[in-house]
Parts: C-alpha cells; sequence; structure tokens
C-alpha cells in the first residue's frame, strides 16, 4: 500500500496526507510500502513458517491495532495505522470463515493451517476465545486435518481466558525477541506496561504447550544498534527458553518491507549458529532467512 496514494479523511480532522507527512518528518527512514490484511479472513497464501495458510484477521480492515508497535511491522508503524472502522463481530468472523472454507472445500484446495495472524495482535479482540471455539468447530467439519495456529506477541497470555483459549489451538506461538527491558522498547515498543519477566512466567505457564517465534535482526534505528544477534542478548533469550521449555522455537529475520529502512536482514550464517544451539537444548528450531 502505497502511503501517500490517497486523501481520505481521517478522524481526527487531517487528511491522510497530511499525517503521511507528518510521520515522514517524525520517522525520516520510514518505508512508504508495508501491507494491511483484508480482514477478517485473507488469503491462504503460503507462509514461510506454515504452508498454505488461511489468515483470520481479528483487527479492523482499514488499519493496525496491536499492543506493541515494532519497528520491524510490515503492517507498518500504529501512528500511521490508527483504523477508523471497528474490529469484526464473532459472528462476522465465524460467518466469512465458513463462507471461505465452502468455496475452498468447493475448488478442491486444502488450508494446512488456519492462521489467527494479521494487522495486529489476535488476542486482544474481546470475544477471542469464542472466535477461537467457532473456529475449531469450522474447522473440524471442512477441513479436519488443518491446524489451528495463533501468531501472538504474549501481552495478553498471561489473562486466564485467553491461556485457556490458547491451550485448545494446535500451534500457540508466541513472540520473544529479547529478554532485554531497554531493547524490548525499542525494537518491540509496547504500548502499555509491558514486564518481560511476567510474560516469561506466563510462557512457563504453557507448560510446554507453546512454540516461541524470536525476531532476529541487524541495522539501527534513531542511532541505535539493534542488532540482537550477539551474545549479549542471545545467552540470556537461551535461559529463557530453557526456563519456557516450548514445544519448538522459530527464529526468523527481516524478509518484507519494514517501515523503518535503516533495519538489516541476520546473516543465514548467524541465524544458523543461534538454531544450533537451541537444538542442543534438546528443542527443534526452525529458521526462516
Ligand atoms: S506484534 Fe506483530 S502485528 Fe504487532 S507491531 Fe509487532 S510485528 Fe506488528
Amino acid at each position: 500500500m502505497y502511503l501517500g496514494a490517497t486523501t481520505n479523511k481521517m478522524p481526527s480532522g487531517r487528511c491522510r496526507s497530511q499525517k503521511v507527512l507528518l510521520i515522514l518528518q517524525r520517522y525520516p527512514n520510514l518505508a512508504i510500502m508495508t501491507i494491511i490484511y483484508p480482514s477478517p479472513i485473507f488469503g491462504p497464501v503460503h507462509s514461510r513458517r506454515l504452508g498454505v495458510s488461511l489468515g483470520i484477521n481479528l483487527m479492523p480492515s482499514d488499519g493496525k491495532l496491536c499492543s506493541f508497535d515494532c519497528i520491524y511491522c510490515e503492517c507498518g508503524l500504529n501512528a500511521e495505522r490508527r483504523p477508523a472502522l471497528p474490529r469484526p463481530t464473532r459472528e462476522q468472523v465465524r460467518d466469512a470463515l465458513e463462507a471461505t472454507l465452502q468455496r475452498m472445500q468447493a475448488e478442491g484446495t486444502a488450508p494446512d493451517v488456519l492462521t489467527f495472524a494479521g494487522n495486529g495482535e489476535p488476542t486482544c479482540h474481546h470475544d477471542f476465545p469464542a472466535i477461537i471455539d467457532d473456529t475449531i468447530a469450522l474447522r473440524d467439519r471442512y477441513f479436519p486435518h488443518a491446524k489451528v495456529s495463533v501468531l501472538s506477541n504474549a501481552t495478553m497470555c498471561h489473562q486466564e481466558r485467553v491461556r485457556e483459549a490458547l491451550l485448545r489451538v494446535d500451534n500457540n506461538i508466541q513472540k520473544l525477541d529479547t529478554v532485554d527491558a531497554a531493547y524490548i522498547a525499542r525494537l518491540d515498543r509496547p504500548v502499555g506496561h509491558y514486564d518481560v519477566e511476567r510474560v516469561i512466567e506466563s510462557l512457563c505457564a504453557f507448560r510446554g504447550r507453546v512454540i516461541i517465534q524470536t525476531m532476529f535482526l541487524t541495522g539501527s534505528h534513531d542511532g541505535h544498534d539493534v542488532d540482537n544477534t550477539g551474545e549479549a542478548y542471545v545467552a540470556p533469550w537461551l535461559q529463557a527458553l530453557q526456563r519456557i521449555q516450548p514445544e519448538s522455537v522459530m527464529i526468523y529475520t527481516v524478509a518484507r518491507e519494514t517501515p523503518i529502512t535503516t533495519l538489516a536482514k541476520a546473516a543465514p550464517a548467524v541465524l544458523d549458529a543461534i538454531a544450533e544451539r537451541v537444538k542442543a537444548l534438546g528443542m527443534p528450531c526452525s529458521v526462516s532467512y
């Protein structure tokens, strides 16, 4: 999506192009190409990590809502993507998903996975547990071999109702980019209070029914080095993994356009070396370059 392409009026009274100019003044390294996914269903798409994936997006179709504001987010920065529309309701998600699954069945295309992802954090939807139940019921009816996956940033898994819902899905994938609070503030930029120790405890509470996903990258932002592939970051992250004992670990790096253009990929050899250290702890680890 080209940020400067439209002039539709924003809720604050500023037109979109004015907002874009303000954002570009504040973030001079902001990329102009980011993705906003259709809502509530998108795809199927071929996911690097998940196979043929039908996306379920619990965020509005015109913007992003997230409890993080990651500088590498392919959906753009929160301030740049503030939506005017509401989130889809439970009923809208269920009906759209069923219609899509019926169409895929008629076409003879089977998804490997139904993936909660999209423009923000799915577990922030107030009906998230009920939507999970609807999705599992529809999966069982139309494509019983498909997995249900949730990609989450782990900010809500301390809530019992969210944790219990996540325990009902096949792939409970939770983000832990680092355990360094200052680095999290620079990279993931939590919107509200974020206590990494409490998040690790929440991840431990899954008792192994969790997959940890971690972004490794290099480059800089606002004059700060954002390379988290060094020992100062990797060693404490490995210690956290030993506490969490996840069923597996997914590590990946910048693959698509990022809103901050001074970020860069971690080298494949560096990612491979980190993955070997995870495997040495007895945990499966996949790498996406
Ligand atoms: S948690 Fe995901 S959706 Fe939210 S800002 Fe980070 S990358 Fe974007």
